[in-house]
């Protein structure tokens, strides 16, 4: 049983085929997939399908990239966090590839979603691009491990790794794990800790090998979850046990049956190795 920590069911490469990806997540033994908000406008429909859905989480926020959607208030995010199924606040955080300075708003609306984290109780999916010293520096001002969370589709390095970890935050892997030049980002993966892992797909986008170019979905979280266990040298089963373990100690979703089972408990002062 895997779980696709981020992903994107809302965008419209997948919405054409709803029912078939979400057949073909759960043939392939998926049980779980987070789908993450990126405009406030796309909420009410990234909610709906939470709901309609046993196996499908929302959350709650714009990405640093979004430059058409109305800008939230802490309130805002906290009025429609508070429902059962929104386990998280993001995707945020900042993204200096894409878009040039002045990026004081954007650098304004981490720190939004980052205290509105703090006072939900939920925990934060980041998502940070050639901008790491900034991340880093305003998680710790806002002291988002307070609220704790997830590096998404991580592609930064090794000390950014640890330092992550250092503010008790999670490490996810996409498909990019599995891409020919990213042997630099495979070596990060061998040595985050289990207790610590979690897998992606960030679809429609990423498709691991050999479905590059593809829309990708949740389905194809098994392959990222095949790779780690390549290059960690441990069992597939004990990849997808421990990664979906870790979305249910992080997200802490609502009893549901597809994702019953044991939680090992974090372990103290874990430390990347
Ligand atoms: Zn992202
Ligand atoms: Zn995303």
């Amino acid at each position: 049983m895997y779980v696709d920590s981020h992903c994107h069911l809302s965008f419209p490469e997948l919405v054409a085929d709803r029912q078939g990806v979400l057949d073909r997540m759960r043939r392939a033994g998926v049980s779980a997939a987070l789908n993450v908000c990126v405009r406030m406008e796309e909420f009410p429909g990234v909610l709906g399908l939470a709901e309609s859905q046993p196996d499908i989480y929302a959350t709650v926020g714009v990405h640093p990239d979004t430059t058409e959607s109305e800008e939230p208030t802490v309130a805002d995010l906290l009025a429609r966090a508070g429902h059962p199924k929104v386990l998280a606040i993001g995707e945020t955080g900042l993204d200096y590839y894409r878009l040039k300075e002045p990026l004081d708003w954007q650098r304004d609306r981490f720190r939004v979603h980052i205290r509105a984290a703090r006072e939900a109780g939920k925990p934060l999916v980041v998502h940070t691009r050639c901008a790491a010293a900034d991340t880093l520096r305003i998680l710790k001002e806002e002291r988002a491990s307070e609220a704790g969370g997830v590096m998404h589709c991580f592609t930064e390095s090794l000390d950014f790794a640890r330092a992550a970890l250092e503010l008790g935050f999670y490490i996810s892997f996409s498909g990019i794990v599995t891409f020919r030049n990213a042997e630099e980002l495979r070596e990060v993966a061998r040595h985050v800790p289990a207790e610590r892992l979690l897998i992606e797909t960030d679809a429609p986008y990423l498709s691991p090998v050999p479905y590059r170019g593809k829309v990708n979905e949740p389905a194809r979280v098994v392959t990222v979850a095949e790779k780690l266990a390549e290059l960690t040298s441990r069992p597939l089963s004990a990849v997808a046990a421990c990664t979906r373990e870790n979305f249910i100690r992080l997200f802490r979703p609502p009893a549901s049956e597809s994702l019953t089972g044991p939680v090992f408990p974090a372990a103290e002062g874990s430390r990347i190795m």
